[in-house]
């Protein structure tokens, strides 16, 4: 039986992980959720999953939500704050952790579970993306389990060899790391459109169903490079060991290519549920509620490679990631920043990689050594995005 807390319950990826959890309650127990917003579906989640406690962001929230569980005959405990998303996190009941906040405000928490030796499972690319080395090396320092659940990393980490060794490609005869994506909505869209897109035409993802500020990721294929990054940090690997690869279909996940010319990859459909359960679940394999792919019906499964021009902000993350941790610290503060002002309607969805490219072109050079340097270097990279937003609004 594992005891699972799952950090950001309320969003998509919180929602596919009660999902996969309630279809297996003799292998799972949830010990705590927690949200930020969207309270409503906090409650029905704890209606379903029964947890022990549910915490609440916002402090502010609390006599609302008291009212409504007590209506609704929940009998969960409610707590609040920073400090009891650490807790539920760090708790001795708890074993697995799903790291599912979106943004750097899920990376004190998820440091938390790793810190405590837990099964990390790791939906929050960003605080990978903010703390890279630190991160890894407190994973190895605590005998932390992570497993990857971007489904692009959930399928590389499936076509490695088990005995892999972090970093190690030759020795695995691994010749090259090919990251798929999609390439968003807007891959064939004509270039002076790009101007005029909206919030909601950005958030309209042609194969997955996610939240806003990934699906705005996704449309700029900031996300790519952002899993780029990831990629680097979770296997060990060299920015010329990884190729992005467009593939609108989104059924192959990301391969391994091997010396001998074999080429491994992960196929499924687009849903997260396959990934969450095989993190939950490894190394067995659970049902998911995901349908295998019926090749009947695929009609097309094309690849090419992804233009610059169009896709600004994945080169620019390829850059920062080659430049190293001060500058994907400060892009991705950046890029949370911008995707926040596209979304409310302050700037233009092309002005996202202005904001990005000027804070990267901005940012020293610095070492950062601690977590703390890592979140003061983030909160100056905001201060500087939210200038730049101030001039584009
Ligand atoms: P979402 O917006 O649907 O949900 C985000 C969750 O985080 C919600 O529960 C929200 O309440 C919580 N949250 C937001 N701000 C918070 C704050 N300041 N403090 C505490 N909690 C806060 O997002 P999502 O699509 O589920 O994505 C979650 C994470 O998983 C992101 O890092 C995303 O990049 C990653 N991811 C998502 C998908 C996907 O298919 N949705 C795929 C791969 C990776
Ligand atoms: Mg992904």
């Amino acid at each position: 039986m594992r005891t699972i807390t799952v950090l950001g319950a309320t969003g998509s990826i919180g929602q596919n992980t009660i999902d996969v959890i309630c279809r297996h309650p003799d292998k799972f127990r949830v010990f705590a959720i927690t949200g930020h917003t969207n309270l409503n579906a906090l409650v029905q989640l704890a209606l379903q999953c029964s947890p022990r406690y549910i915490v609440l962001s916002d402090p502010q929230a609390y006599t609302a939500f008291a009212k409504i569980l007590k209506k609704e005959n929940c009998h969960s405990e409610i707590l609040v704050g920073a400090q009891a998303l650490d807790d539920v996190c760090c708790a001795p009941e708890v074993d697995t952790v799903m790291s599912a906040i979106v943004g750097a405000a899920g990376l004190l928490p998820t440091l938390a579970a790793v810190r405590t030796g837990k099964r990390v499972l790791l939906a929050n690319k960003e605080s990978l993306v903010m703390s890279g080395e630190l991160f890894m090396n407190a994973v190895r320092e605590h005998k932390a389990e992570l497993v990857p659940i971007d489904s692009e990393h959930n399928a590389i980490f499936q076509c490695l060899p088990h005995d892999f060794e972090y970093g190690n490609l030759e020795k695995s005869g691994i010749t090259k790391i090919l990251l798929t994506g999609s390439g968003g909505p807007f891959r064939t869209l004509a270039d002076e459109s790009f101007d005029s897109i909206t919030p909601d035409q950005a958030c309209d993802h042609p194969t997955w169903t996610m939240g806003r500020k990934i699906s705005v990721d996704s449309a700029t294929m900031m996300n790519k490079g952002l899993e780029f990054i990831e990629a680097k940090w979770l296997f060990g690997l060299h920015e010329d060991d990884i190729e992005v690869v467009l593939h609108p279909q989104s059924t192959i996940h990301s391969m391994v290519q091997y010396v001998d010319g074999s080429i491994i990859a992960q196929l499924g459909n687009p849903d997260m549920r396959t990934s969450i359960a095989y993190g939950l679940s490894f190394p067995d394999r659970i049902t998911s509620g995901v349908e295998a792919v019926d090749f009947s019906s695929l009609t097309d499964f094309s690849f090419s490679k992804p233009d610059q021009n169009r896709y600004p902000n994945l080169y620019l993350a390829i850059e920062a990631c080659k430049q190293g941790q001060a500058a994907t610290t400060a892009i991705n503060a950046a890029n949370e920043v911008a995707v926040d002002a596209f979304l409310k309607g302050q700037i233009k969805f092309t002005d996202i990689a202005k904001v990005n490219q000027h804070v990267l072109q901005k940012t020293d050079f610095i070492e950062l050594t601690c977590i703390v340097q890592v979140l003061e270097h983030d909160a100056e990279a905001r201060i500087l995005a939210q200038q730049i937003v101030r001039k584009l609004n």
